[in-house]
């Protein structure tokens, strides 16, 4: 089953030509990094899958629901995508415990204590427990990615998206969040999709590489293909 189908898709920024002639399918529980030069539009390419950036033509399904309909509700699409970015987003004025409770609240309305349940063993898996209470300005930036990855699990997605995680965080704390990731992607059946320059993360965790220049897909190849020694 394919989490992921782009057909033929083009995206422009006004005149400028940012996503060229993408086919691209991604199957459920593939794990696959997306890498290249800056500016060659992998974050556009995955901006597009949570339907923060539209296309503009081809079409482009996700979850079985096609993002280039106008009548695709993107609220309920991101229901079943989480989406971790660069700078983690987190809410500044609630809990780290809060900051993980708030989309099942309001979403899902779950049971409140089913929530608070879910979000500390989230909270336990990505090692920050006994940072529950704390504020978000009280903890380190990788702390607060972690707590952002289990913000983003707390829906429980299908799709996880990841866009350059650790690209903003002091050099000391990337390990550990790469460890988060590597965990969640092996863990679960989960289909995860990840911008990132660190190619050593890239070859132990990802079952795929895609390779992007100038807004094309250039390579696209299973990892030990990629990896190949000449
Ligand atoms: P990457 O993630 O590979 O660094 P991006 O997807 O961020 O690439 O950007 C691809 C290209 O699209 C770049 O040339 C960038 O300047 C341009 N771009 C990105 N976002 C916008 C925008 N909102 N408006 C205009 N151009 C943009
Ligand atoms: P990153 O590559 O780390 O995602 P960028 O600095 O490329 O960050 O982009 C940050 C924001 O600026 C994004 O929302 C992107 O869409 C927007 N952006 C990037 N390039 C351009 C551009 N040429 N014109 C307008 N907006 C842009």
């Amino acid at each position: 089953m394919s989490m992921i189908e782009f057909h033929d898709v083009q995206k422009y920024y006004g005149q400028f030509h940012a996503l060229k002639d993408i086919n691209l399918e991604i199957d459920e529980g593939e794990t696959v990094v997306l890498i290249g030069p800056s500016g060659s539009g992998k974050s556009t390419l995955v901006r597009t899958v949570n339907g923060l950036e539209s296309i503009q033509n081809g079409s482009l399904i996700v979850n079985n629901q096609d993002l280039s309909s106008p009548k695709t509700d993107v609220n309920r699409l991101r229901t079943d995508v989480g989406m971790v970015f660069q700078h983690f987003y987190l809410y500044a004025n609630k809990t780290v415990l809060e900051n993980v409770m708030l989309a099942p609240r309001i979403v899902s309305h779950i049971p409140e204590d089913e929530n608070r349940q879910r979000a500390l063993s989230l909270l336990k898996m990505v090692g920050l427990e006994s940072k529950a209470a704390n504020m978000p300005s009280q903890i380190s930036g990788g702390q607060q990615q972690r707590v952002a990855i289990a913000r983003s699990l707390a829906m429980r997605p299908k799709l996880l998206l990841f866009d350059e995680p650790t690209s903003a965080l002091d050099p000391e704390m990337i390990d550990d969040v790469l460890q988060v990731i590597k965990k969640i992607t092996s863990d679960s059946a989960m289909t995860s999709l990840i911008v990132t320059h660190e190619m050593g993360f890239a070859k132990e965790v990802a079952n795929r590489v895609i390779f992007m220049d100038d807004g094309r897909v250039v390579e696209d190849d299973d990892k030990t293909e990629f990896f190949r020694q000449p």
